[in-house]
């Protein structure tokens, strides 16, 4: 057990207040649950937790958060799918002083344990030009072109969790998540991504009785898609590993294009809907999918929820908030 609190920071948004839940159900009791948000915006509220609302941008806020703490999750980012990250570059940027802030506090608290939430964003785009790409593996970060905006202060960030744990003796660890799903996610507003975008959708024309729905791009791109319960175990799996001194893709290696996706969408559904492709919206890379030489290797694991299984909870969640709101 950890001597001192377990702070979780981006507590409010979709992977943290999972890992809050998480961390409360393994059973440790000092738990502390840090957003900018108002507590009544956080998607789950734990009220065992120590809730705090700062903005972590700030350095005086970090040292509150961190008081009497031993270790710390980044989970704190502002951030969304590719209809937010490709029109949000500068603000996508300003989260470095979250972490910024957060690795000096860390350091000059003694925190004994950092981990820090990274993305296959920081990717080198030459590497994802081709659908049929193969899993991007860990040094494909390199010679660095990740997604601009948002991938650049990943890779930044992941550099800095480095730089930290060689002079100052912070250990850290650096996973770099492949789009996460599930209950209690983003689903609506702009910053959803493509699994929940696509339950959205799906149910709207279900709802609406309508027959079409709109897709970004040609729907041939391909992805992976991770579900949360798996993102929690190879969290904390990275997190108490000796070995995995280095940032390592936590990902699903399932890849399917965008179409596939949908199909398992409609099949949840029951419905057929004809497809209008918006070729101009943002649709970020043609090819991503994760490697996942390394996390096997190192922790004799990877992420094994199936696609269907996982997106049939998360339609069934989805469905029942748009129902809800819908009766409100
Ligand atoms: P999310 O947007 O649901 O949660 C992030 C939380 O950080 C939000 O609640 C937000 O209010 C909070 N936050 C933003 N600025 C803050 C600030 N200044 N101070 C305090 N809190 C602040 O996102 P998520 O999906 O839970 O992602 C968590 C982390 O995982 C992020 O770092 C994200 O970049 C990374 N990640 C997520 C995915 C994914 O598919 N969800 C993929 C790759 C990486």
């Amino acid at each position: 057990m950890p001597s001192g609190y377990i702070v979780v920071c981006g507590a409010g948004g979709f992977i943290g207040g999972h890992l809050v839940r998480d961390l409360q159900r393994r059973g440790h009791k000092r738990v502390r649950a840090v957003d900018i948000k108002p507590l009544e915006a956080w998607y789950q509220v734990s009220p065992e937790a120590d809730n705090l609302v700062l903005d972590l941008r700030d350095r005086d806020s970090c040292e509150q958060a961190l008081a009497g703490a031993s270790e710390v999750y980044n989970l704190a980012c502002d951030m969304g799918g590719m209809g937010f990250i490709e029109t949000n570059k500068a603000l996508c940027m300003i989260s470095v002083l979250i972490n910024t802030h957060l690795l000096m506090a860390a350091s000059e608290a003694g925190i004994e344990r950092y981990f820090y939430a990274s993305s296959a964003c920081v990717y080198n785009a030459d590497k994802q030009i081709d659908p049929n790409v193969p899993g991007l593996a860990e040094a494909d970060a390199y010679p660095a072109m990740p997604e601009d905006g948002y991938g650049w202060e990943k890779l930044f960030s992941e550099r800095m969790c480095r730089h930290f744990t060689e002079d100052f003796g912070l250990l850290s660890r650096v996973a770099r998540f492949h789009n996460v799903y599930g209950p209690h996610g983003t689903y609506q507003g702009g910053r959803e991504k493509a699994p929940a975008a696509i339950c959205r959708k799906v149910i709207e024309a279900k709802l609406a009785g309508q027959s079409e729905i709109e897709i970004w791009g040609n729907g041939e791109q391909t992805r992976s898609f991770m579900y949360i319960d798996d993102c929690l175990q190879g969290m904390d799996a990275i997190m108490y590993s000796d070995d995995v001194t280095f940032p390592i893709n936590l990902g699903s290696a399932e890849k399917v294009t965008i179409n596939q996706l949908v199909e398992v969408v409609e099949e949840i559904a029951g419905v057929r809907l004809r497809r209008r492709y918006d070729l101009d919206a943002p649709k970020g890379v043609n090819g991503r999918n994760s490697d996942n030489t390394l996390i096997k290797r190192y922790l004799d694991w990877e992420p094994i929820t199936p696609l269907r299984d996982g997106m049939e909870r998360t339609y069934r969640w989805i469905y029942d908030q748009m129902v809800r709101s819908q009766a409100a």
